[in-house]
């Protein structure tokens, strides 16, 4: 009830603007049944995701043809074609207008101009065509080779990796690529899913191969016994793989081929999305970009135009026969470029690669409720960033740890998306380093190679880094300031035949450019998703124990006083019982980690633990429930241990007051104080179950 609602709100607030852009996209494209499909047969090159670091600049993505471009679909709220540099939009000096020299006796440049905001490029790898074309939009400065002296913001290709990095912002998190995985990314979804299996049903059922095998095939044995009608299909990829590398369908889970590559390169199965929604009888996909602005306080931006790469081989569900087709299953773009039947085109609204909001635009046309679709696709986007927080925070405080130098962080991911039949959207994967290329090698003739623009992806790209450029500029609030002082000053003092008070370049340096194309869904929609973010706040108690800085893994040390500060422990629950629930738990998720270099408790671990002792102290209530009340107890003992604290080192006497029985080592019955406490020491407030 309460998704649905939720879910309705967000479509009525954000959604409208989608619609009309997708009617504004309509009557540019004149959108009709057939449009899409006219093939026009070319082949192009291969397009590594996830570029390795070191290589060269090749051009991989893209789906553009040669010739001259056509105006862009999507006019009113874009760029020109970015490619097109012209000097005029970008070099031109801000006409010197009067107003400013009488409120201040100068130029509009030297009336309190801002120094241009600077970018490090230097290891922007793939992303720098891109990267360097928002510079340019942006008027601001680009330093190709680095700088000696600290720049604004840091843009990083592939990882967040710089230990030289102490200011500014970088535009990667510590640890994203490792939250990412396959594996990660399944088992941070997995928790969620115990806690609230509906609200995480847009992420297909899976296991961990080879560890899960055994529970895989007794599951779906189980499932196959209560429905024989169910023939399910399995997709079994391999963990950090992309591009549909490795990526094979079975019908039967001892088909998995568990022999060799999985013990050295583990994998995750899971259930086949056998309906997908199809446009000219084929599969595709949808890339969205979200930008994480923050992590604390969180922050999710999420662009209004993403691509959406088709498969070449009209589908038709999983058989014996087909399942070996992969341009039939996978909507890789990097493997679909080698069919002979991938088209590529300089409309946006055609051919193997196009933008979603061409996609949007087409069933909009044929009365499918888009404000639905939208508001069901934030909605995945919020819960999987809720679901990737906590574990996040481990890392960031690892790398950047409170009180040293560093940068803060932002980072644009790549959501892949299926949309069903039924237009529900399901979650294939994050991509850490989303491919920001926007041209692509094509093969004009036998072993002649060239690179071409390619219209769809600059024209989706560019727009999602120059306006996460725009987010982030540090000198926003100052600019914002100046252009309101500089409008107000025109409109004390109107010179003749002025317009007056319109903000245009001299009193707005962004006049230029088009309203930003990233939407802001997280704090905005925070009141609908807060009673999510459970996990959340068991890792700010897991950070809070970890003692040393720089660790990510829980001492047996840490856990006990975890433990005697929350007042868990007690008659039914001895400190023996305590140690020997760490040394069970901490070996087992030992024993699965890929990375066994660090001995202690991981989060997860600590997660399960949590669980343990949540489901025993509160037996009735369901999970969710027995969680939010363990938390509600730990943050409540810590928040009183503090203010002892703090009165003590003040001298003073200890704070009265806090529920009854506050003092004794646990509520009465075993129940947690009200939810109504205030914000806790980690400065998050308490959220209530509704
Ligand atoms: P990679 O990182 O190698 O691209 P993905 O998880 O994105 O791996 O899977 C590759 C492709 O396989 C996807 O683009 C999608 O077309 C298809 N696919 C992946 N998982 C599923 C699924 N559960 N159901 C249906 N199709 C899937």
């Amino acid at each position: 009830m309460r998704r649905g609602s939720a879910e309705r709100e967000l479509a009525e607030r954000w959604e409208l603007e989608t619609e009309a852009k997708a009617k504004a996209a309509a009557e540019q494209v004149g959108v009709d049944a057939g449009a899409a499909g006219e093939p026009e047969r070319k082949a192009g090159e291969e397009q590594p995701k996830a570029p390795a670091p070191e290589q060269p600049r090749a051009a991989e993505e893209g789906d553009a043809g040669v010739s001259p471009r056509p105006p862009p679909a999507l006019p009113q709220d874009r760029p020109k074609p970015a490619l097109a540099r012209g000097p005029g939009q970008h070099g031109k000096p801000r006409s010197k207008g009067r107003s400013c020299k009488r409120s201040c006796g100068r130029l509009p440049d030297e009336c309190g101009a801002l120094r241009p905001v600077t970018v490090d490029s230097s290891k922007a790898k793939t992303s720098l065509d891109a990267l360097k074309i928002s510079i340019r939009q942006l008027k601001w400065k680009e330093f190709p080779f680095g700088r000696r002296l600290p720049c604004d913001i840091y843009w990083h290709g592939v990882s967040f990796h710089d230990n030289n990095i102490f200011s500014g912002q970088v535009n990667k998190f510590p640890g994203m690529t490792e939250m990412v995985r396959k594996i990660t990314l399944s088992r941070a979804v997995r928790i969620m899913q115990s806690l609230f299996p509906q609200e995480y049903n847009f992420y297909p059922r899976s296991w961990i191969l080879p560890d899960e095998f055994q529970l895989f095939v007794a599951q779906v044995q189980m499932v196959k016994e209560g429905d024989p009608s169910w023939k399910p299909t399995f997709i079994v990829k391999p963990d950090g793989g992309c591009q549909g590398d490795g990526i094979y369908l079975i019908k039967d889970p001892t088909d998995a081929r568990l022999a060799g590559t999985l013990q050295s390169r583990p994998a995750v199965v899971q259930e086949y999305m056998c309906k997908p929604l199809l446009i000219d009888k084929l599969k595709f996909d949808i890339r969205l970009y979200v930008l994480l602005k923050s992590l604390d306080p969180l922050e999710i931006y999420i662009a209004k135009d993403g691509l959406s790469r088709f498969c070449t081989e009209p589908y038709q569900e999983p058989s014996a026969q087909n399942l070996h087709h992969v341009f039939m299953h996978l909507t890789n773009y990097s493997l679909n470029i080698h069919s002979g039947n991938f088209i590529h085109s300089d409309s946006t609204s055609t051919g193997s690669k196009r933008t979603f909001s061409s996609i949007l635009c087409r069933l909009s046309s044929k009365g499918v409720d888009i404000k639905k679709v939208w508001s069901d696709i934030i909605s995945l986007v919020i819960k999987t960033v809720i679901a990737l927080t906590p574990e996040l925070k481990v890392f960031y405080q690892s790398d950047i740890p409170t009180g040293r130098p560093g940068p803060t962080c932002f980072q644009i991911l790549g959501f892949d998306i299926l949309l069903m039949k039924n237009l529900k959207p399901v979650l294939l994967e994050v991509n850490a380093n989303p491919s920001m290329r926007i041209e692509h090698e094509q093969e004009l003739s036998p072993g002649v190679f060239e690179n071409v623009p390619s219209v769809v992806d600059e024209e989706v790209k560019v727009a999602v880094i120059r306006d996460t450029l725009r987010l982030m500029d540090p000198l926003r609030k100052k600019r914002d300031s100046q252009c309101q002082h500089l409008a107000l000053a025109r409109r004390e003092e109107p010179a003749d035949g002025e317009q007056t008070g319109a903000p245009d370049s001299n009193t707005n340096p962004e006049a230029h450019l088009p309203s930003i194309c990233l939407k802001q869904v997280f704090p905005k929609y925070a009141k609908q998703f807060n009673y999510l973010r459970l996990v959340d706040r068991m890792a700010n108690l897991f950070i809070r124990f970890l003692g040393i800085k720089g660790t990510m893994k829980l001492g047996p040390t840490g856990f006990r006083t975890f433990i005697r500060n929350c007042k868990l422990s007690g008659s039914s629950l001895s400190m023996a019982a305590v140690d020997i629930l760490y040394i069970d738990i901490t070996r087992r998720w030992n024993s699965m980690a890929l990375d066994q270099r660090d001995s202690g408790m991981c989060l997860q671990a600590f997660v399960e633990a949590f669980f343990f002792l949540a489901q025993r102290k509160f037996k009735l209530l369901p999970l969710h429930e027995q969680v939010a009340s363990l938390i509600d107890l730990c943050e409540y003992h810590l928040s009183l241990l503090d203010e002892k604290r703090l009165a003590s080192s003040r001298g003073g006497p200890h704070p009265q007051g806090g529920p009854p029985g506050a003092d004794s080592p646990q509520p009465a019955g075993g129940n947690p104080p009200p939810r109504t406490c205030g914000a806790n020491r980690l400065g998050h407030p308490r959220h209530a179950l509704s």
